[in-house]
């Protein structure tokens, strides 16, 4: 596909909201339901995914069944606490300049273990972590409940939300400030970078705005 679809970023975001409507009240769509009807036609005509969501591995939020969205809908770039590191820029981007994506998404949520993991271990640095590949995980994290702690009491019953929209802000950020390619796709107005976050206890996701 030489020149992808790019349709409006108000577009792509409004489809994720009412898709997020249909999951929230148990109705599917059947188009999307029907997807292994396309599974061709996207073989030969290739991919033109509207919206990279770059969201936690957690097995309670995958972006296609909480949207609602179909095949070839979505490009979703997973990791526990949905974190930004450089193979993950690199497929975002892939997605933004050769697939027409018009709106990314940092998809947080509540509950989640790669936060409260690295809340515990700030709160007791001595308990050292199982593995290597988790400290440098938590090392990606910790900026953001560390910032969370500047303003919100660390021991309070909340402060783990509050974590939470720290560290999807702190990967909308870095998206920009590292990606050369994204950034300019922003600043022509062809991209959005949306923090969302999804509530475990209900499926609804909270949209935070492009800023
Ligand atoms: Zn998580």
């Amino acid at each position: 596909m030489s020149h992808p679809i790019r349709i409006p970023h108000s577009e792509a975001i409004q489809r994720l909201i009412d898709g997020n409507l249909r999951f929230v009240n148990g109705i599917r769509s059947a188009e999307n339901l029907m997807a292994h009807t396309k599974i061709a036609e996207l073989a030969s005509k290739g991919q033109n995914p509207f919206a990279v969501v770059l969201t936690c591995s957690d097995s309670r939020s995958p972006a296609e069944i909480i949207f609602d969205q179909g095949l070839g809908d979505l490009f979703v770039v997973r990791v526990a606490g949905n974190v930004v590191a450089p193979s993950l820029l690199a497929s975002i981007e892939f997605a933004v300049s050769n697939l027409g994506s018009s709106a990314i998404v940092v998809l947080g949520h509540s509950l989640c273990g790669a936060i409260q993991a690295t809340i515990q271990h700030l709160q007791d640095p001595g308990n050292e972590l199982p593995s290597p590949h988790l400290e440098e995980l938590i090392g990606r994290i910790r900026p953001a409940v560390k910032a969370a702690e500047k303003t919100h009491n660390p021991q309070a019953v909340d402060f783990v939300h509050h974590a939470t929209l720290a560290n999807i802000e702190r990967s909308r950020r870095l998206i920009l400030e590292q990606s050369k390619i994204i950034r300019d796709h922003h600043d022509q107005g062809k991209v959005s970078i949306e923090g969302a976050l999804l509530d475990i206890a209900t499926g609804k996701v909270a949209f935070l705005g492009d800023t």
